[in-house]
Parts: C-alpha cells; sequence; structure tokens
C-alpha cells in the first residue's frame, strides 16, 4: 500500500490513478505573493506532463520557474487553479499527506546540491530515504546501488568535502532517485558545474528518463534545453512557449 493511500483522510477515489494520467496536470494556476503592488510568481498557468517525459523549463530570470517547479512539488500551494500530482488533488491534501506524497513521488535536486557536510555519500543518500519505511540496512543497501546507478560506487565513504562538485551533485541526484520517484525535479542542476560535470549530469538525467522517470529540469543553458525532447518557456509568470522535438546531442553528451 502507498505512503499517500495509507494516510487516513486522503480522499478514498483518489486511490490509483492509471498509469496513462498526468504525472503533472496544473490547471489555470496563480501564485501570487502579497504586497503594493502583489507579485503575480506564476499566472494561469496550465501544463501536463505525461508519464516518461523529460521537460525543460527556461525563461529568464524571475519569470517564475522556481515558483512553477515549488507547485509542481508540493512545497507551495497555488493561490489559485488546481495542481494535480501522480493523480492527487493538492488542494485536497493536508500538509502531512503532501509530505508522504513527496516522500513516495517525487525527488529534488537543486542547484546548490544540499548535501550534510561530514557525512558520507552512502549516508548522505541513505538519509532521504528516512520516510520511506525501510530498514537502517536496506535504507544502506538501496543508497549504495543508489549512487553505483550515478557512477558512485567508488565513492560511498567520501564525505561532501572529498568530491568534485560534479561528484557531489551526482550524490544529490542518487539521493533524488534512491526511493524510485515517479518524478525528478531539478532546479538548475548544472547550474554550478564545469561543462563536462554538467554534461555528465544531463546524461545521468537522460538515463533516469529512459528508466521511467518523469524529469522536469529548469535550466538557464539554451544549448542544454534545445537538445531535450520539450522545453516550455516562462515569461512574467506566464507559460508563452511549449515546444516538442529536441536538437541532436553533443557528441560529448553521447559519450557514456
Ligand atoms: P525564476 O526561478 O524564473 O528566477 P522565481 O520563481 O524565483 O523566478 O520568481 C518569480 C517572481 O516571484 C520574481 O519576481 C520573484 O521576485 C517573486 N518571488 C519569488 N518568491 C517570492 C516570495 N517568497 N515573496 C515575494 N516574491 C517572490
Amino acid at each position: 500500500m502507498s505512503a499517500v493511500s495509507r494516510a487516513p483522510d486522503a480522499p478514498a477515489a483518489e486511490a490509483g490513478p492509471p498509469d496513462a494520467d498526468p504525472v503533472v496536470e496544473l490547471t489555470d494556476v496563480t501564485r501570487s505573493y502579497p504586497g503594493a503592488p502583489p507579485v503575480h510568481a506564476v499566472r494561469a498557468l496550465s501544463l501536463r506532463v505525461l508519464p516518461g517525459e523529460l521537460l525543460a523549463v527556461v525563461g529568464p530570470s524571475g519569470s517564475g520557474k522556481s515558483t512553477l517547479l515549488n507547485l509542481i512539488g508540493t512545497l507551495d500551494r497555488p493561490t489559485g487553479g488546481r495542481v494535480r500530482i501522480a493523480g492527487y488533488p493538492v488542494e485536497r491534501l493536508s500538509d502531512r499527506q503532501l509530505s508522504a506524497l513527496r516522500a513516495e513521488h517525487i525527488g529534488f535536486v537543486f542547484q546548490q546540491f544540499f548535501l550534510t557536510q561530514g557525512v558520507s555519500a552512502l549516508d548522505n543518500v541513505a538519509e532521504g530515504l528516512l520516510y520511506a519505511g525501510l530498514s537502517r540496512r536496506a535504507r544502506t543497501a538501496a543508497a549504495a546501488e543508489s549512487l553505483r546507478r550515478v557512477g558512485l560506487g567508488h565513492r560511498l565513504r567520501h564525505r561532501p568535502h572529498e568530491l568534485s562538485g560534479g561528484e557531489r551533485q551526482r550524490v544529490a541526484l542518487a539521493r533524488a532517485v534512491a526511493g524510485r520517484p515517479s518524478l525528478l525535479l531539478a532546479d538548475e542542476p548544472t547550474g554550478s558545474l564545469d561543462t563536462a560535470s554538467g554534461a555528465r549530469v544531463v546524461e545521468l538525467l537522460r538515463e533516469l528518463n529512459a528508466d521511467g522517470t518523469t524529469v522536469v529540469v529548469i535550466t538557464h543553458d539554451t544549448e542544454l534545453a534545445a537538445r531535450l525532447p520539450r522545453r516550455v518557456v516562462m515569461r512574467d509568470g506566464r507559460l508563452v512557449e511549449d515546444r516538442r522535438g529536441a536538437a541532436p546531442r553533443t557528441p560529448q553528451e553521447a559519450t557514456p
């Protein structure tokens, strides 16, 4: 039984969405911040993301990309409109149910990695599984497997300061996907990496996507975005473009 459907006040009708349903469904979503004047970070935005998609969100700074990702990640609630994630209506779930939804369905990666200093890569990844209801031993085994999946099987005992920036981001990626989320959200994951490390992270996002994970990635890198299968462009809180079809991959990206 899923962590979400275990929650006692979860709406029974929402217990098991069929696979073909969108992973992300935003309908006329608005997120405003009060003030004089108020800031409309996201305005009347509608977006559907189907299982298995790999989607880039691009747009100038301040256009609402992070706000959009926080809404999709259920870290924030809209001031208007409807958000459904993995079939669950966010507005009808309690904060506790949203935590369960995130723990079971969503992985996050941020530009700044957010690893715990002084703690091994293995323990950093295992920490991400604390709410998965696994024994410590099972958490450690899953963390090791996840680190091997991102090519860090030889760095299990290294602590963040003993790793390069690219390796740290791969640890963060391993942590995000250790619980096998259906949806991976990445906010500028290559923003603080050199080109080669960034390309490796993008390659890993592609591999995870090829394995069935739906991926939404915010990026400033228009070349990177151009090579992903779908791009949505944000401007002034609005979704102004939604394009499909990728440019060819660079030789560097294609290198295993
Ligand atoms: P982006 O990720 O594209 O740079 P953001 O989503 O961070 O854009 O921000 C969109 C707009 O919302 C900006 O004008 C920003 O200043 C504003 N904003 C974001 N978070 C807050 C907040 N907590 N309070 C007030 N305004 C905010």
